[in-house]
C-alpha cells in the first residue's frame, strides 16, 4: 500500500485512556514497525527539505517534545545532517535553563531547554508526534523564542482536527503528516 495507508494503519485506537472519553492514539506499534518507522522518518525528511523551508538551508536545528518527540525528531535531526535539542518537561534537565509553563485541561505543565544549547538566531524545525488541543505546540514554540531561536516550522505525525490546535500555532508553518477529523 501507499506509505500514508501504511502508516495509518500501524497507529492504534485506544478507547478510554488515559482517562475516560479519550481515544489515544498509540504510535507504538508504528515505531516498533521498520517500514513503519523507516517511512515516517523519511516523510518527515521530505518534508524539511521542501520548498517554503528552504531546505535545510533553512533549519538549523530540530527540537522535539519530551517523550515521543525525542523518537521521532532525533532521526529526523541525524537524517538532515543536524542536531537535536530536547524539550523536556520541568525538572529533568540540570540547571540552568529556561522554562515555559503551560495551562493543561486540568492544571499546568512546564517545558524547559538547556540554557546554551541553542544558538542564537537558530532556525528551529519543531517535531512531535500529536497536534491535539495544541497548548504543548505553542508552548515549545514561546520556548524556543524565549531562547533565541525562530520556529522555522512545526511538523507532526497526526493531527486531530475537531480540536483545532492549528489555530492556536496560526503564525507559524504547520505541517502534518496525517490528519483525522
Ligand atoms: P496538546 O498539547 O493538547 O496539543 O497535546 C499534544 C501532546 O499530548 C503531545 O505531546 C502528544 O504526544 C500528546 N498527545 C495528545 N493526545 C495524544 C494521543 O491521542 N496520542 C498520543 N499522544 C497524544
Amino acid at each position: 500500500p501507499e506509505r500514508a495507508t501504511r502508516v495509518r494503519n500501524l497507529i492504534v485506537d485506544v478507547p478510554d485512556f488515559p482517562s475516560p472519553g479519550i481515544l489515544f492514539k498509540d504510535i507504538t506499534p508504528l515505531l516498533a514497525d521498520a517500514q513503519g518507522l523507516a517511512d515516517v522518518i523519511e516523510a518527515f525528511t521530505r518534508l524539511a527539505l521542501a520548498d517554503g523551508r528552504g531546505g535545510t538551508g533553512g533549519i538549523d536545528v530540530v527540537a522535539g517534545m519530551e517523550a515521543r518527540g525525542f523518537l521521532l525528531g532525533t532521526p529526523v535531526a541525524h537524517a538532515l545532517g543536524l542536531g537535536f535539542l530536547p524539550l523536556r518537561k520541568a525538572g529533568k534537565l540540570p540547571p540552568p535553563t529556561e522554562r515555559v509553563s503551560y495551562d493543561l485541561e486540568y492544571g499546568s505543565a512546564a517545558i524547559e531547554l538547556r540554557s546554551g544549547t541553542l544558538t542564537p538566531g537558530a532556525r528551529v524545525l519543531i517535531i512531535d508526534d500529536v497536534l491535539a488541543t495544541g497548548g504543548t505546540a505553542a508552548a515549545a514554540a514561546q520556548l524556543v523564542e524565549q531562547c533565541g531561536g525562530v520556529v522555522a516550522g512545526l511538523a507532526f505525525l497526526l493531527e486531530l482536527e475537531t480540536l483545532h490546535g492549528r489555530d492556536r500555532l496560526a503564525r507559524y508553518n504547520v505541517d502534518t503528516l496525517l490528519r483525522v477529523g
